[in-house]
């Protein structure tokens, strides 16, 4: 019969469901990059029942659909995960101590990428660019620390 679904399908399809969600809403609550043990730490945290490695498929799922953010982690394995603000082409700038994160945009990267594949004869010339590096909260000011009023 078109349209019949039997229970156990519903019952699979909803869990799914009720997972993404939990995973999106708290990556959407904590702004910045996280990695998926620490994600994890979290839901449970928050009483929800969830295996590390149904986060990581939720993590790999929501990324190819391109609602979360995947960068690499420079110094350790493993990547970090952020809900993505809006469907805009941007770059990260990340602290490797906290993870706070700055977005940035640079024409003359979009330019040179755009051209580079110009001149090869590419054509849908995509680009990864991560920079990272300690953010001034991180940064111990022995002297000039900012002022407090
Ligand atoms: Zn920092
Ligand atoms: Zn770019």
């Amino acid at each position: 019969m078109p349209g019949e679904i039997d229970d156990h399908g519903v019952a699979a399809f909803s869990k799914r469901t009720r997972q993404r969600e939990a995973v999106l809403s708290s990556l959407a609550d904590h702004p910045g990059f996280v990695s998926a043990q620490t994600l994890h730490a979290r839901l449970r945290q928050a009483g929800i029942r969830i295996g590390l490695t149904t986060v990581y498929r939720t993590l790999h799922a929501l990324s190819e659909a391109g609602l979360l953010d995947v960068i690499r982690q420079t110094r350790t394995p493993g990547h970090l995960f952020a809900a993505r603000p809006t469907t805009e082409h941007q770059h990260y700038l990340v602290c490797r101590r906290c993870r706070r994160s700055v977005t940035i945009t640079s024409r003359a990267v979009e330019q040179w990428a755009t051209q580079l594949g110009h001149q090869h004869h590419f054509t849908d010339v995509d680009h990864i660019i991560e920079l990272s590096g300690i953010c001034h909260h991180c940064t111990p000011t022995p002297r000039h620390g900012p002022a407090r009023a």
